[in-house]
């Protein structure tokens, strides 16, 4: 048997207004390569970087969130490797005094996590590249003979946390990503949106023997291979890149658990090195063997002054770190009454969630007596209205619920109007969708458009009789006792009615015309 061990290493892009070490602009969406340059983050000879104070505060606030210690004094260092995508010839990171050291989520504890900067962005595959395609003619087929470099991209503050190997399956390993991008969210300092490579995690994967036959380390040592300090044994670890959404991080988990196995399995040894996802043909693929941290020669950033932590005013960063998703979840359950998944639902946008609050709170402001009801049924009808109908119209036209015109108070009118029983589902519905449409109150879209449920007896007896009267074979129908002639013929009446009858009372008053 074989023991699973995981641990993982996520890189995030912040999102701050300008770069890391420069004035350039910070704009992911920015589509025209390299606008966003100057002659640092160009790694021109003779400039000089300063440090963008907000993406520390973004990682401090981070290292708050998830319980981690904040040195008194942190650094930056260069990192020195040779590619394209790195103007400089080195990247600034930090080596052995990040800016945060531990913390815990999800039972996982965190090693550190560090700042550093992003590098360009390169194309080498001229069959994605229109411009390309169109200056060569036919490559079809063809691998590129050239790259092209965007450097829009280089500089971008750029977050790297990683965890201890204390995860143990690839369900744990997605759990984990999945919450941290809820975290980096709620905090505001990321996106975290992997397909648009914003939140990158990287998967360092082994397996190892649970069963040695001894209890003696050396032994064990032997037949691992491996043993770490703290004397509990690993196997060797592979570690996978590229992946850019959390299928990718489950299928190849999935597939180097297979690969590993046999491997294993036959005798042989696991080789320590870096492996790349392939997405199409779904598996992994060796890139290079595993670089030591003394091959990149990091060495102290001269250009930049350590940091002092003092002169952050970590007390104001404290307060600014909003409810966090664990805590969020639970209140959500115990004060709604919701499922654990409706919970999830609502706290996955921190938008959404909040609309969902400020509605109910003005309902309980203004039902006037209903309130005390609104724990149990009323809530569902708030969490279906708001997540089946407002969601989908929304999701419709891709609106975000920043753009959303309908406010809470409107839609806590709305909804007291259907409690009340005012309005059938079906009115509600069209009136929710004219108060997305023109963000006006439920009230004044009733009164406009003359909306109102007709329930009063005396203004349907008359469509109906009409109704009867125009449809005598259904009638004799419903007579012979068939129950979807009384249907067919409430049907003809709502109809006749614009949709505005009361359809309990309309089945009241037609059973008693024509029994
Ligand atoms: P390296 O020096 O090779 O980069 P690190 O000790 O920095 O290795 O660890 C990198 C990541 O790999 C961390 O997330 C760590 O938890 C994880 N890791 C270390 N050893 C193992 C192992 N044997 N199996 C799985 N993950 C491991
Ligand atoms: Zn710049
Ligand atoms: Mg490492």
């Amino acid at each position: 048997m074989y023991e699973l061990t995981i641990g993982l290493e996520i890189h995030t892009e912040l999102k701050t207004k300008t770069k890391m070490f420069c004035g350039c602009l910070n704009d992911p969406e920015e589509k025209h390569p390299n606008v966003n340059i100057c002659h640092v983050c160009m790694g021109h000879p003779g400039t000089l970087p300063t440090i963008n104070k907000k993406a520390v505060e973004a990682v401090l606030k981070l290292g708050m969130a998830l319980n981690g210690k904040l040195p008194e004094t942190s650094k930056f260092d260069r990192k020195n490797y040779f590619y394209p995508d790195l103007p400089k010839g080195y990247q600034i990171s930090q080596f052995d005094k990040p800016l945060v050291i531990g913390g815990e989520l999800n039972g996982v504890r965190i090693t550190r996590v560090h700042l550093e900067e992003d590098t360009a962005r390169l194309t080498h595959d001229d069959n994605n590249n229109d411009d390309d395609k169109k200056n060569k003619g036919h490559s079809h087929g063809q691998k590129s003979l050239y790259s092209l470099v965007d450097f829009n991209r280089a500089g971008v503050p750029l977050m790297e946390l990683v965890t201890e190997p204390d995860i143990k399956s690839g369900e744990e390993a997605i759990k984990f990503a999945k919450e941290l991008q809820l975290i980096l969210r709620h905090l505001e300092i990321s996106n975290a949106d992997m397909e648009k490579g914003q939140m990158r995690v990287e998967v360092n994967i082994s397996l190892m023997r649970t069963n040695f036959g001894t209890n003696n380390t050396n032994e064990i040592r032997e037949i691992s291979g491996q043993i770490s300090e703290n004397s509990r044994v690993f196997g060797t670890k592979v570690e996978i890149k590229n992946l850019n959404s959390f299928r990718s991080v489950e299928e190849s988990i999935k597939y180097e658990i297979e690969r590993q196995s046999e491997l294993l399995e036959k005798g042989e040894k696991i080789v320590q090195e870096t492996r790349g996802w392939d997405d199409v043909k779904k598996r992994t693929v060796s890139q290079r063997l595993k670089e030591e941290s003394h091959d990149y020669r990091y060495f102290p950033e001269p250009d930049l002054p350590p940091m002092n932590l003092k002169e952050f005013d970590l007390e104001t960063l404290k307060v600014e770190i909003p409810e966090l998703p664990v805590a969020k979840r639970k209140r959500f359950m115990k004060e709604y009454g919701l499922s654990e998944s409706q919970a999830e639902a609502l706290i996955e946008d921190r938008n959404l969630a909040k609309f969902f609050e400020e509605s109910v709170s003005e309902f309980d402001a203004d039902s006037g007596g209903l309130g005390a009801n609104l724990r149990g049924e009323n809530i569902q009808l708030f969490f279906n209205y708001l997540t089946s109908d407002i969601k989908g119209l929304m999701s419709e036209q891709k609106i975000a619920f920043s753009e959303l015109k309908i406010t809470p108070e409107n839609f806590a009118d709305l909804l007291v109007l259907i409690i009340k029983g005012d309005l059938s589902s079906r009115l509600a519905k069209d009136i929710l969708k004219e108060m997305y449409l023109t963000g006006l109150d439920p009230n004044k879209i009733i009164e406009e458009k003359g909306l109102k449920q007709i329930s009063g007896e005396n203004e349907l007896k008359p469509a109906l009789e009409e109704i009867v009267k125009e449809n005598p074979e259904a009638v004799s129908n419903y007579k012979k006792g068939k129950e979807t002639a009384l249907q067919f013929l409430i049907g003809q009446a709502m109809a006749k009615l614009k949709g505005k009858g009361n359809p309990e009372i309309l089945k009241k008053i037609l059973k008693e015309i024509i029994d």
